[in-house]
C-alpha cells in the first residue's frame, strides 16, 4: 500500500477507532501516543537514582538493603496517570501500548547500562493458570517487545511454582514474606556465567524480582540487571 493511501487509511480508521492516550485512555490526535495534558504531568524519572530500587537518590528509602541483583532501573514512578495506564495495559486484552512501554524500557537500559552487554532477558514469570487466566503475562510480553528493540535473545529461564496473593492487594510487610521459594529455574545449562536482563512491569516492594534474580543467581547467571516500567514511590511510614 502506498504511504499517501496509507495515511488516508489510517486517518479514516482513526475516525472510527481513535487513537487513545497509553495513559488516560483519552481521545488523541491521530497517530498522538500521549496526550498534552499526560505529556505536562507524567516525568520520567532522571538524574542519579539508586540502584537498588530505580527512583532518584531523593526519593528512596531503600537505607542500603541488599538485593541479588546488580542494579534496577524506572521509567517511571508508579503513580498518578501512570499507574492508572499500566493498569489498564495489564487488564484489558489490547497489547496497543506494549509497544510504547517496551521502546521506553529499551531506551532506558541503553542509557543506564551503557556499558552492559547483555546475553539474555528474562522475565517475571507466572504459573500456567495465571496465564490462562489474564490470557497473557505482562512482563512476558515486554520481554518480547524490548528483545526486538535490543536485539537480544530472550531467555526461559524462570517458572513460578504456585500461586501467591496478589502482590498489590497485600499491605507491605506481607509483601516481602510472599515470594519466598515461589520461583526456580529451567534451562539451566544456559544460565551459568550469562549478563541477564530481568523485566517486570512494575516494581513495589521489590520482592517478586529480587527473588527471580537470586534464582538466577543460584544457578550461577552472572551479574543480573533490573529494568520496570514504573517504580513505587513509598508512602511515609512504610519502610
Ligand atoms: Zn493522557
Ligand atoms: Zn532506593
Amino acid at each position: 500500500m502506498n504511504t499517501e493511501k496509507e495515511s488516508a487509511f489510517g486517518f479514516l480508521r482513526a475516525m472510527v477507532f481513535p487513537d487513545r492516550c497509553v495513559f488516560c485512555d483519552d481521545a488523541i490526535e491521530y497517530r498522538s501516543i500521549v496526550c498534552k495534558d499526560c505529556r505536562r504531568a507524567v516525568e520520567p524519572i532522571d538524574g542519579k537514582c539508586c540502584n537498588t530500587c530505580g527512583l532518584p537518590v531523593k526519593e528512596c528509602d531503600c537505607k542500603g538493603k541488599s538485593t541479588f541483583y546488580t542494579a534496577m532501573t524506572a521509567v517511571f514512578r508508579y503513580e498518578g496517570v501512570v499507574r492508572k495506564g499500566i493498569h489498564s495495559w495489564k487488564y484489558s486484552d489490547t497489547f496497543r501500548n506494549t509497544g510504547f512501554y517496551a521502546g521506553m524500557i529499551a531506551e532506558k537500559v541503553r542509557n543506564t547500562y551503557a556499558d552492559v552487554d547483555f546475553d539474555y532477558i528474562a522475565f517475571v514469570p507466572q504459573t500456567r493458570e495465571e496465564t490462562d487466566e489474564k490470557g497473557f503475562n505482562q512482563s512476558e510480553e515486554l520481554a518480547c517487545a524490548v528483545s526486538e528493540e535490543l536485539c537480544v535473545p530472550v531467555g526461559d529461564f524462570l517458572v513460578k511454582l504456585y500461586e501467591t496473593d496478589r502482590q498489590h492487594s497485600l499491605p507491605l510487610h506481607d509483601k516481602r514474606g510472599n515470594t519466598f521459594g515461589v520461583f526456580d529455574c529451567i534451562n539451566t545449562e544456559n544460565i551459568r556465567d550469562k549478563k541477564i536482563l530481568l523485566i517486570d512491569d512494575v516494581r513495589t516492594s521489590g520482592s517478586t524480582i529480587n527473588e527471580c534474580a537470586k534464582m538466577l543467581r543460584l544457578y550461577d547467571s552472572g551479574d543480573v540487571y533490573c529494568a520496570v516500567i514504573a517504580a513505587a514511590v513509598p508512602k511515609k511510614g512504610e519502610k
